[in-house]
């Protein structure tokens, strides 16, 4: 294993967490985990605001309908005003998004779509779901697709720059989340991820 990838903590600290919020659902404006490795607990608020921060982060444009002209993709979001607030971990969030939205780029060749859209479900929960129309993901390895340094085209994901981790992480903070990450994918016409 890689020492750096704190998985078990992430876990443990996703039970506290989801503990916290059945315990406090009301005093989480505080930060409960002070260690900085772990997953805390905080009212991060308007979910659209922190979405259109990722997308705005990537692209630094109008994050409603951002043509990330390099890559000769567009990239579209549907980020609905009702949202309820989500409580979590700011950072964290932010780094679940921004690592599906850097693989749905990575692995969408150009004049492809990647769309980012988030609505309200059941429980006050908050469904998001980021969609593109890239190379997809072969049946035989969907199953393994989130394992540690599990990567399907191991050349060509070298040359993308990663390093087989980031859906691995991703899991396991959804999962510290109290949440679920679902991949659904068709070879040759694309991929989308789901919390
Ligand atoms: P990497 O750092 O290699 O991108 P990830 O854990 O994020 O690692 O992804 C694992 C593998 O899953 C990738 O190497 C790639 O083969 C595949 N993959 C991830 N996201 C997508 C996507 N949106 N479209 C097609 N393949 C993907």
């Amino acid at each position: 294993g890689d020492p750096h990838v704190p998985e078990p903590l992430l876990v443990q600290a996703g039970a506290d967490l989801v503990d916290e919020i059945r315990r406090h659902p009301t005093a989480l404006g505080r930060r409960v985990q002070p260690d900085p490795g772990q997953v805390v607990a905080e009212r991060v608020g308007d979910p659209q605001g922190l979405l259109g921060l990722v997308l705005e982060g990537i692209h630094r444009h109008d994050p409603r309908d951002v043509r990330a002209e390099g890559a000769g993709l567009t990239i579209e979001s549907r980020l609905p005003g009702d949202l309820p607030e989500v409580v979590g971990d700011h950072d964290r969030l932010v780094q679940i998004l921004l690592n599906l939205v850097d693989n749905a780029v990575k692995y969408t060749p150009a004049g492809g779509k990647v769309s980012v859209v988030a609505q309200p479900a059941a429980d006050e929960l908050v469904q998001v779901e980021v969609t593109d129309t890239g190379v997809g993901i072969p049946p035989s390895d969907l199953p393994r697709i989130t394992e540690r340094f599990y990567r399907v085209d191991k050349a060509r994901s070298r040359e993308l720059g990663g390093n087989g981790l980031g859906l691995a992480i991703v899991k396991h903070l959804v999962i510290a989340h109290g949440g679920r990450l679902s991949i659904d994918s068709l070879t040759g016409r694309g991929t989308t991820a789901g919390l």
